[in-house]
């Protein structure tokens, strides 16, 4: 037996509960883990942990932290996926494949032993299958390297395993999407504070993928700025192909506003209590800013049909609000709902929504 005193691992980090029990399962065998979390672009706000959180939740598991952030390289993985789209427009093989290949550099630079996720087999149908789990090896370069501690039981050993710094016998065997047993294992562990267990990313929500599908269509999911816009606002494509987007609250105008460039044109009521909208578009036509005004008209404070002021471009547009049937044909997807209803589970494992999901 080969004493794991001085072994370390690195684990995918998400700080969802399946990840906290897997690095307590590592944790019990005595090998000193490293968590390793990726702050992607497409996280759910109000469901991703913050930094805060995130530093208690490791200092709970007595492992070091380190936080990786995806860029535009991430970006041309849900572009471009190579394995596809598992759920909407969520590239769940291809964005797995990105941080195993991250935590295997991690792994060669600390000398670490194996890498570990809190996988379970079965918990997203197309993602967590044996035979994904298995690409997923076989993509990244790490064939008996990645150890699912949660569904080990279930799955082939590993080098770890075989290797005995890992005892297989005190591994589990998790299976399928219910997650009453997690939710007892934490339980038994003693750890009562976490998230509410869920999964996903802004990717598998049906208005969000398709707003991603219209900007990826038009060549306007290229920087970080472009993704955070797909975030906020009601939208929309007008006829000249330019968008608009309407901003829904004030917190909204406030962000909309501040990131927007100065080659985007900014409208705004002038006389009344209305929205932040931008229009995007190498070149608006004047058509196209007559009826962005009239669309901001139909968002302002105003009674009926009367003609709004809109500023835009140095001038002063007399709007009629936009009627809401011709909206409808120029709107992209519906507003994005957050938290995103991919998985909701409360603490006693009950389910409120089953739609299919990715992984944590
Ligand atoms: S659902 Fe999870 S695995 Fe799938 S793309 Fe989103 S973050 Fe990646």
């Amino acid at each position: 037996m080969i004493n794991s005193r001085n072994s370390k691992a690195v684990g995918l980090f998400a700080g969802s509960l399946d990840s906290i029990l897997a690095f307590r399962l590592i944790a019990e065998q005595g090998i000193a883990a490293v968590a390793l979390h990726f702050r992607l672009p497409f996280a759910i706000p109000g469901r991703t942990p913050t930094d805060d959180q995130l530093q208690s939740q490791a200092k709970m598991l007595g492992v070091s932290l380190v936080t990786f952030d995806a860029g535009a390289d991430y970006l041309e993985i849900v572009r471009n996926p190579q394995h596809g789209y598992t759920v909407k427009m969520a590239p769940c093989i291809d964005c797995m494949a990105y941080m195993l290949k991250q935590a295997k550099l991690l792994m060669q630079e600390i000398r670490a032993d194996f890498v570990f996720t809190g996988e379970v087999l079965g918990q997203r149908p197309f993602s967590q299958s044996k035979r994904s789990l298995k690409l997923l090896e076989k993509l990244t370069g790490l064939e008996g390297r990645i150890l699912r501690p949660l569904s080990a039981k279930l799955l082939e050993p590993t080098i770890p395993e075989l290797s005995g710094l890992i005892r297989r016998e005190r591994l589990l065997d998790f299976h399928g999407r219910n997650r009453r047993r997690q939710i007892r294992l934490a339980r038994e562990f003693g750890i009562v504070d976490y998230p509410i267990p869920g999964g996903g990313c802004l990717l598998t929500d049906t208005n969000f993928a398709t707003r991603c599908r219209d900007a990826i269509d038009r060549n306007e999911f290229q920087t970080l700025t472009d993704i955070r816009l797909l975030n906020y606002g009601r939208h929309f494509r007008l006829p000249g192909k330019s968008k608009l987007i309407v901003g829904r609250n004030e917190e909204e105008n406030r962000i909309l506003e501040n990131l927007t460039d100065s080659d985007q044109l900014i409208l705004k009521p002038v006389e009344t209590v209305g929205p932040v909208c931008i229009l995007r578009g190498a070149k608006p036509t004047k058509k196209e800013i007559e009826l962005a005004a009239q669309i901001c008209a139909r968002y302002c404070d105003h009674p009926g049909e009367q003609l709004v002021k809109v500023a835009a471009n140095g001038k002063i547009y007399k709007a009629r609000p936009c009627a809401e049937e011709e909206l409808i044909q120029w709107r992209i997807g519906g507003p994005i709902t957050r938290p995103s209803p991919v998985l909701e589970l409360d603490r006693k494992g009950k389910n409120h929504d089953r739609r299919n999901s990715a992984a944590d």
